[in-house]
């Protein structure tokens, strides 16, 4: 298939008064033509950071990139000067955040808000461009556009804004979208809808989405592709069957039981205990030791390398890897 997007060993971290966490430690992935792609995992894991590398959005000082690339269409987006990132920035790659409010302006008409975008990317007329925004919030489902275009962000209801910031994050045709946490700041409805449109949208366009999400609910319904984060590293990546029927990863089992399934009646949801590792010294070893109820001398001393189990399915996990099975079955 295809890759569109390749991220290759990016670690990132953060100066701060404590000390510098190391926040992104070695992330490898890759995003393919017209896939979503899911990056889950708890507040603090890296997600986020990873996103916001990829569009270059990490304010230096205080974060630090410490290495790796990030390919896309074989350029380093990591070596690339400000104006030819800026240049890629929104046209070929663009970003959705959590909360519709702050990415729109307040004092500005949805209209110009998105003809704006239009004419700083594409060589278009005001006219054309207009006729662009008319057939973007069409696309995003939103009626009257004509009408539409004329008013201000605070005429929208919560869950028709999200659509205009998706509106605007697709008006320069990218290929890839990033959306950190869009349907967080709505209800579940609405949520529903957004993620519909999602799908709706990948189908018509083609584009490739990255889904950052600490919400198993909202991957299950969207997802092709599920990446596992875990203290600043993808512990386990694998198709959306694999990671919900057959997930390897001590983690990547505790966050399913800790979500309600609707197949399951009466289940017992139990949260994983305790908390994760600080990455102000993160753990040499596999950082779900303290957590993992499988732990063994190993885990706390040597990372795991990759075990994969399939052509889409990898962990890092001792568990998996031949050498401790060898060990473990001479005991
Ligand atoms: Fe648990 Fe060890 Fe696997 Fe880490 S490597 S998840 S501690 S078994
Ligand atoms: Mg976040």
């Amino acid at each position: 298939m295809e890759k569109v997007l390749e991220v290759k060993d990016l670690h990132v971290s953060f100066k701060t008064y404590g000390g510098e966490v190391k926040a992104v430690r070695g992330v490898t992935f890759d995003l393919h033509k017209g896939e979503t792609l899911a990056i889950v995992g708890e507040s603090g894991c890296g997600k986020s950071v990873t996103s916001q590398s990829i569009m270059r959005l990490i304010p230096e000082p205080p974060g630090k990139f410490d290495g790796g690339s990030i390919l896309y269409k074989g350029k380093d987006l990591t070596k690339l000067k400000d104006p030819e990132m800026r240049k890629i920035r929104g046209s070929a790659i663009s970003m959705i955040f959590q909360d519709p409010m702050t990415a729109l302006n307040p004092t500005l008409t949805i209209g110009d808000q998105l003809t704006e975008g239009i004419l700083q990317h594409m060589k278009l007329t005001k006219e054309q461009a207009k006729k662009v925004a008319v057939d973007m919030l069409s696309l995003v489902g939103i009626s009257s556009p004509h009408v539409r275009l004329k008013q201000y962000p605070h005429q929208f209801s919560g869950g028709m804004r999200q659509r205009i910031v998706i509106a605007m994050a697709l008006v320069c045709q990218p290929e890839v979208l990033l959306a950190d946490e869009p349907t967080t700041a709505l209800d579940v409805t609405i949520q529903a809808q957004i993620l519909e449109l999602f799908r709706d949208i990948q189908k018509k366009t083609g584009v490739s989405i990255i889904l950052i999400t600490h919400d198993l609910g909202v991957v299950a319904q969207v997802a092709d592709r599920i990446a596992v984060m875990y203290a600043g590293k993808i512990v386990e990546t694998g198709t959306r069957r694999e990671i919900f029927y057959n997930p390897q990863h001590p983690y990547t089992k505790g966050l399913l039981n800790s979500v309600p399934r609707l197949d399951i009646e009466e289940e017992e949801l139990i949260p994983i205990g305790g908390t994760p590792p600080d990455l102000f010294s993160p753990p040499v070893g596999c950082p779900f030791t303290a957590r993992c109820p499988y732990a063994m001398a190993v885990c706390d001393r040597v990372y795991p390398d990759q075990t994969c189990l399939s052509d889409s399915h990898g962990v890092d996990c001792w568990l998996q890897d031949v050498r401790a099975k060898k060990l473990l079955a001479t005991k």
